[in-house]
């Protein structure tokens, strides 16, 4: 299998289209991402990356242009479909970590295993496994609340690797941390992501850490363009 993981082709996206309030954020976006591709999606704030992950990830719908995951044109499926899909392959970071706060870090990474059918014991080695490849074994069954920003993120990470998705799609992971932190913690993730052969699209800011990927892309007046 060598498809592509992710292929986006004549991605539109307009918000409140005709009305006097309509934004234009995507205007034809191309986007080919092989599998174990690091790509870094670099552009300022409001250019319309969010919006651009969501939609790779199947939260939002493009106006037009297709989505195809591993190969598969997601265009007409049906929700259930999409959902199942998002489910099992893809993996989501936000720049806040968005952990359940009632729950330890090795729960919150157990609890999305569970919805996919994993049985607990599986789940919790896997859990561990991760928290230990992330270097916060010993955290395991902290509260979020209990863990710096950078543990938090770091939590975050193994959650949204714990379904093995084939796609991880992060929009300013380390955003939300001091310089340090933050070149620490990025370390943290490529290593996992290396360490998978995961593809990701990573969303950043950081010129610096956009270096670290295979490649880079702008996106600049609602259309990809190379670094
Ligand atoms: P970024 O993630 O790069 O900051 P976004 O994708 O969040 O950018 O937003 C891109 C543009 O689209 C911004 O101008 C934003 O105000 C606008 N926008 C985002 N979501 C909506 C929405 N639901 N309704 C109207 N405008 C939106």
């Amino acid at each position: 299998m060598n498809d592509p993981v992710l292929r986006l082709s004549g991605i539109k996206k307009a918000y409140n289209a005709a009305k006097p309030t309509e934004v234009t954020v995507l205007r034809g976006i191309d986007l080919t991402v092989e599998p174990g591709e690091v790509v870094a999606l670099v552009a300022p704030s409001g250019a319309g990356k969010s919006t651009l992950l969501h939609i790779a990830g199947l939260l939002d719908t493009p106006d037009t242009g297709t989505v195809e995951i591993a190969g598969v044109d997601m265009t007409g499926q049906s929700d259930r479909k999409r959902t199942g899909v998002r489910r099992r392959d893809v993996g989501f970071i936000y720049q806040f970590h968005h952990l359940l706060p009632e729950f330890s870090a090795l729960e919150n990474i157990v609890l999305p295993q569970l919805a996919n059918g994993v049985g607990t014991a599986d789940a919790q080695a896997r859990a561990t496994g991760l928290l230990d490849q992330v270097g916060i074994a010993h955290r395991a069954s902290h509260r979020p609340a209990e863990l710096s920003g950078g543990e938090q993120q770091r939590v975050a990470f193994c959650r949204a690797l714990a379904n093995a998705p084939r796609l991880l799609l992060a929009d300013e992971p380390t955003g939300n941390l001091d310089p340090t932190t933050s070149d620490q913690v990025f370390g943290a993730l490529m290593d996992l992501v290396r360490s998978t052969g995961l593809s990701a699209v990573i969303a950043t800011h950081n010129l610096e850490l956009a270096a670290r990927m295979d490649r880079q892309i702008r996106l600049d007046a609602g259309l990809l363009v190379p670094v």
